[in-house]
């Protein structure tokens, strides 16, 4: 009887054991898919409380557009990339569409 009940209790505490481990390997795994996500989607992350209303931005780009004329000043021209696509890098000054990322070495387009 008595080695019975240590039997069960050992297993008892396998399973909990496992169970404490799968949870950190969870929490971990969240995180780090987290900390991923941010590192390549900083836009995403800055707007993630807002999200629906960068969504309606978007759609209503024609609206935004004025004020993003208004504040750039430049005629007609494309609006050089401020942050890469890819790595989510801030680019400097005078980066171009086309050109290649100083930080991933992939293209800008
Ligand atoms: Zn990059």
């Amino acid at each position: 009887m008595e080695e019975e009940k240590k039997k069960s209790g050992k297993k008892e505490l396998l399973t909990t054991l496992l169970l404490i481990a799968l949870i950190i390997l969870l929490i971990v795994g969240v995180n780090s898919i987290f900390g991923m996500l941010a590192r390549r989607y900083p836009y995403l992350m800055q707007g993630d409380r807002s999200s629906s209303a960068s969504q309606s931005a978007m759609a209503g780009e024609s609206g935004s557009q004025s004020a993003a004329s208004a504040s750039g000043g430049s005629d007609g021209e494309e609006e050089a990339p401020r942050f890469c696509p890819s790595c989510g890098k801030e680019l400097r000054e005078g980066f171009q569409w086309g050109q290649f990322c100083p930080y991933c070495g992939e293209q800008v387009t």
